[in-house]
């Protein structure tokens, strides 16, 4: 992982008491459940996040990310749960709440065949911008696009496309924004173009909610809430995760025989093994079963086993397995 800049480093030291005077978070919800059919893919989801600070949203496929976002911003509304967004209560003036957010969807929605200055222009005029033009000004200025403003959008490339939605996304200077996996498909020098300006607008006061994939980003949010089958199985800054699950991790190196592979994840303790580059992570809540399970490939030529420090994804993977026996076929 590269070293974080100065100012994210402060940041992040910063996070570790991520707390809002009474009536300031900018996100408040509890219990937020969503159903369809008889299964809750958003299960009793709390959520409190103070202004200026960036939350990763993180979790495997179907986990109930998007469904929460969305709750969140106005657009379903929730079977249980109750809280406020911006302050506006989330049943109550959910309409208000859709149009002092920032929503940026997995997929763009721009029209290719307007330029970018006619996009803006076009998400303006659905705000019901007042002053229009110096907001579309304002947005250009804000995201580096006034060199490119008169490129049809359908010529840009994928980094480009992304920073004009989310330039659309802040057109009404909304102080929440709620991103659904921003980043998916978008190559990485764009990735870290686009976390450079996030973390500049949390420098703003702006509060952001971001879903993503990548562990590299992760570890680039002031906190995080990991997601599976609906709810929440972990949240706070990295450090906290990392150290609240408790996990022991042996790196292997060198391969492994198949029967070998199979027969450490099937050891008792082990919760899992996870391939990092070339080499493996396994990982255990019991040091003494790790131990056990490394046992038959100590003193083998070719294989070296040390102890490493869990990361986030060891943490995450070994969640999502404990998830799994206990959610995954409710
Ligand atoms: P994620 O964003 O984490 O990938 P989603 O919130 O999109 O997850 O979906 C959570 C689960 O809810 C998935 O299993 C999905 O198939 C299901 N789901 C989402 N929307 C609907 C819907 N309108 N009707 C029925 N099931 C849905």
């Amino acid at each position: 992982m590269q070293e974080p800049p100065a100012q994210e480093a402060t940041n992040k030291e910063a996070s570790n008491a991520p707390t809002a005077p009474d009536g300031a978070w900018i996100i408040d919800v509890r219990g937020l459940t969503k159903r369809y059919g008889a299964r809750a893919v958003v299960d009793d989801v709390d959520i409190q996040l103070a202004p200026g600070r960036i939350c990763g949203f993180l979790g495997p496929n179907g986990s109930g990310k998007t469904t929460t976002i969305r709750m969140l911003c106005g657009l379903l509304t929730p079977d249980a749960g109750e809280g406020t967004c911006l302050g506006l209560d989330l049943r109550r003036d959910a309409l208000r709440i859709k149009r002092q957010v920032g929503y940026m969807t997995q997929r763009f929605g721009l029209y290719e065949d307007l330029s970018i200055r006619q996009n803006l222009d076009f998400v303006g005029r659905l705000f019901e911008l007042p002053h229009r033009k110096r907001a579309v000004d304002d947005a250009l200025e804000r995201l580096g696009l006034v060199g490119r403003q008169h490129q049809l959008a359908g010529s840009l490339s994928g980094g480009w496309k992304q920073r004009l939605a989310l330039a659309a996304c802040l057109i009404h200077n909304p102080r929440l924004l709620l991103l659904d996996e921003p980043t998916a498909g978008v190559d990485p020098k764009a990735r870290r173009d686009f976390w450079d300006q996030i973390h500049q607008l949390a420098a703003q006061g702006i509060t952001v909610l971001v879903s993503t994939h990548y562990m590299d980003e992760a570890e680039r949010c002031h906190e995080l809430v990991y997601i599976a089958y609906g709810k929440v199985l972990a949240r706070g800054t990295e450090r906290d995760i990392v150290q609240g699950a408790g996990l022991h991790v042996a790196e292997i190196t060198g391969t492994l025989s198949a029967a070998q592979d199979a027969a450490l994840r099937a050891a008792p303790g082990v919760q899992s093994v996870a391939a990092f580059g070339t080499s493996l992570h396994v990982t255990a809540t019991d040091p003494a079963a790790l131990q056990a399970a490394l046992v038959p490939l100590r003193n083998q030529s070719g294989l070296h086993v040390r102890p490493a420090n869990a990361n986030l994804e060891d943490v995450f993977i070994s969640l999502i397995g404990r998830a799994k026996d206990n959610y995954g076929n409710g």
